[in-house]
């Protein structure tokens, strides 16, 4: 009898497509202060962030009052050399990468941006999304306010600048109150470095000091530890943090009894050496409990990058090709169960199928390590529109079809939720169940549209972990046994 092989795929979100294959981060942020390499270790800080945008890239430093900045688009790498690095001086300094959803992806949309006001400049960099971003621009052009961007963080620097409040932070969290939706957000002024999480925290924000009691701000742990500062704590949904001459001072923005912070963070964007849950890999994690080989049975390639020639003639499956490579020793002849983290519109799932099954595996199975995927994200993941989403027009069953795998399994939203225990109200799940925690206004994606309509299939339970669609094909009596056998919980 053949063993089955359980080949894992994370593909990196490296394309241009403005629709997304997968879910994708969007921002990456990063604040330094009290450093006199600040910009430097920025640089390095965003680079450990790389794969939360691959689109722009920008650092603003401070030095004799005036903000430095830097930003242009494409990879960090692309963006900053020594020359770039040597216009930065001064020892505090914020950085972003960015992959856009709200505002198209040119130069001027690249963070952090910084604007000039009556009393002095500040440069912001914010990573999330601001679901009333559209009546606040509204609001702000009706009373003359004129805009250079289409991105929503520009609103704040208006906000920041209309507000008659003092001492100068407390703007800051002024027009945070105005706020609504995703912001973890970090502000460089002459003299401060201020971080701020929205009282829901979807979008995560962690500080760390190095030893020489530099204060840094960063989207992930792992930012963190390659510029070597020691974590301290997250900055707290609806937290404001004010770091000076004087140290660092905390402001509660406004109390919020549930937070919500973005699931997807967890189980699918946060490199697996950042600091989130410290779960063993689903493929390893399923290999084990099911009894069978873990192998690799696909090798991405880390060499592509986000531009890449293609052929006149088309070449079927051309782009999965070039970043995944079947290994045909270990796929030929065995029934293999590929573990993924999520199917967004299907089409990479299906080119997977069939990339393994012309390696020569004799069955496919999939199993999906995230519920179905059938609204889209408010709160800065790129997610396609509902329509969009094969989860939100087919059934599971429909769906194991379409891609032309031998069976299907996602894990079910309760089994999702099970596995965090008494941290589960804390979650958002929206795009897993249709409940979003702040409804968009003047929406750039339309709500309401992502309900769970039925069509997401029957669910059937296995042993109360797994949504299941299963093909029993003719002449293959044997493998619906065998599957049953298979039934595992991550
Ligand atoms: S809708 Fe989904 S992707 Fe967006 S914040 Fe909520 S859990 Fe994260």
């Amino acid at each position: 009898m053949a063993a089955a092989a359980a080949a894992a795929t994370n593909l990196s979100p490296l394309s241009k497509n403005p629709s997304p294959k997968r879910p994708r981060e969007e921002c990456g942020v990063v604040g330094i202060y009290g450093d006199p390499e600040a910009s430097r270790l920025c640089y390095l800080a965003l680079h450990a962030l790389q794969h939360r945008g691959q689109e722009g890239a920008g650092i603003v430093s401070v030095h004799g009052g005036l903000l430095h900045s830097v930003t242009g688009v494409g990879l960090v790498s692309d963006v900053f050399n020594e020359s770039k690095l040597a216009q930065l001086p001064g020892d505090s300094a914020i950085g972003h990468v960015r992959y856009s959803t709200a505002g198209a992806s040119m130069l001027k949309n690249v963070q952090p941006f910084v604007a000039g006001y009556r009393f002095g400049s500040i440069g912001v960099a914010h990573n999330g999304n601001l679901v009333n971003y559209q009546s606040l621009r509204a609001h702000l052009e009706d009373n003359g306010s004129i805009f250079n961007t289409s991105s929503d963080t520009e609103v704040v620097l208006h906000l920041i600048a209309i507000s008659k409040a003092r001492p100068f932070f407390l703007r800051i969290v002024e027009a945070c109150e105005k706020l609504e939706g995703a912001y973890s957000m970090v502000f460089l002024t002459e003299d401060k470095l201020v971080a701020v999480r929205d009282p829901f925290g979807f979008r995560p924000l962690v500080m760390g000091r190095r030893s020489n009691g530099a204060v840094v701000f960063a989207s992930e742990t792992c930012a963190l530890d390659l510029i070597e500062a020691t974590y301290e704590r997250e900055v707290y949904p609806g937290e404001v943090l004010v770091v000076d001459k004087d140290g660092v001072q905390s402001l509660c923005l406004m109390p919020h009894p549930e937070p919500k912070s973005c699931i997807f963070e967890h189980i699918y964007f946060a490199l697996p050496n950042s600091v989130v849950f410290g779960r063993v890999v689903a493929a390893l994690g399923y290999a084990a409990k099911a009894g069978v080989a873990f192998q690799q049975g696909l090798i991405r390639s880390h060499y592509v990058g986000r531009t890449f020639i293609e052929p006149s003639q088309k070449i079927r499956d051309f782009g999965v090709k070039l970043k995944l490579s079947p290994v045909r020793a270990v796929l030929e002849g065995k029934r293999v169960v590929v573990v993924d983290d999520s199917i967004v519109r299907g089409t990479t799932s299906s080119k997977i199928v069939r990339l393994i099954k012309e390696a020569g595996a004799k069955e496919v199975h999939m199993r999906i390590a995230s519920p179905p995927i059938i609204g889209s994200c408010y709160y800065g993941v790129d997610t396609p529109s509902s329509e969009e989403l094969i989860s939100n027009r087919m059934s599971v069953e429909e769906i194991r079809e379409f891609i032309g795998s031998d069976s299907l399994a996602f894990l079910p939203l309760d089994s999702l939720t099970k596995l965090l225990g008494s941290d589960s109200p804390n979650f958002c799940y929206a795009c897993f169940s249709g409940k979003y925690p702040v409804e968009p206004t003047g929406k750039v994606k339309r709500v309401g549209d992502s309900v769970d309509d039925g069509l997401i299939g029957s669910i059937e339970s296995i042993d109360g972990v797994w949504v299941q669609g299963t093909r029993v094909q003719e002449g293959k009596g044997d493998s619906k046994q065998k599957m049953e056998e298979e039934k595992v919980s991550l």
